[in-house]
């Protein structure tokens, strides 16, 4: 192996370039995404994240309000489903609401990093499979189930920016933050995990 000055100079034109995609893929991945706060049910989008519980069949928190929204038809195709367990995910219409799809869900109780990045990365996939562009989330774990809110953004930035990184497909990514809290670690968080600098 050459020394590395020696190798830049061989090499710099084929370094720059790849330094300069690089840095491209970046800045696209980091206009993709925002952070908007209020009430999920009223985004007008191709699919809104549920945080559900593994029955699929509605509880508190978003899962009520984005039932409540939605009306009883999607309890009706929830309940063709089989449930789901923890860290998956399952499409449904979006009945009622703005969005045209929701993506239900279901995160980790307490803190458990691999399981909740599953519910991001599977929801996702979900989201890509089904052609669709623009995705929201709520903060998953973060109320009923107890997850400690700065650690979950944590893995609920790092998640998105991996698969944005890796997947073309998706266009908008919006973090949906219901809490003022939540919104201030969201805006903290979002410059180290998108920084452009
Ligand atoms: P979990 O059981 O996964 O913890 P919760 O619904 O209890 O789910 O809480 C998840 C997050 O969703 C919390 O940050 C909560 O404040 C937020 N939330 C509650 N209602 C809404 C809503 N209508 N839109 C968006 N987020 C909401």
């Amino acid at each position: 192996i050459p020394a590395w000055p020696e190798y830049w100079e061989k090499n710099k034109s084929n370094i720059a370039k790849t330094l300069e995609k690089t840095e491209k893929v970046e800045e696209v991945t980091a206009k993709k995404v925002s952070i908007w706060q209020g009430d999920i049910t009223s985004l007008e989008i191709d699919a809104i994240v549920n945080a559900a519980n593994s029955s699929l069949l509605g509880g508190g928190g978003v899962d009520g309000a984005i039932h409540r929204a939605a009306g009883s038809t999607l309890k009706k195709e929830c309940a063709t489903l089989g449930g789901c367990r923890v860290g998956e995910a399952k499409i449904t219409g979006g009945y009622m609401l703005p969005a045209k799809y929701v993506i239900h869900t279901v995160g980790p109780q307490g803190e458990k990093p691999d399981k909740l990045r599953e519910c991001y990365e599977n929801s996702l996939t979900l989201a890509k499979e089904n052609h669709l562009r623009t995705i929201a989330f709520p903060c998953i774990s973060t109320g009923i189930y107890g997850y400690p809110q700065r650690p979950a953004a944590k893995v609920a930035l790092s998640t998105v920016k991996k698969f944005l990184l890796e997947n073309k497909d998706i266009d908008r990514v919006i973090f949906c933050l219901f809490l003022k809290t939540d919104k201030d670690i969201y805006e903290e968080l979002l410059q180290k995990y998108f920084a452009l600098d």
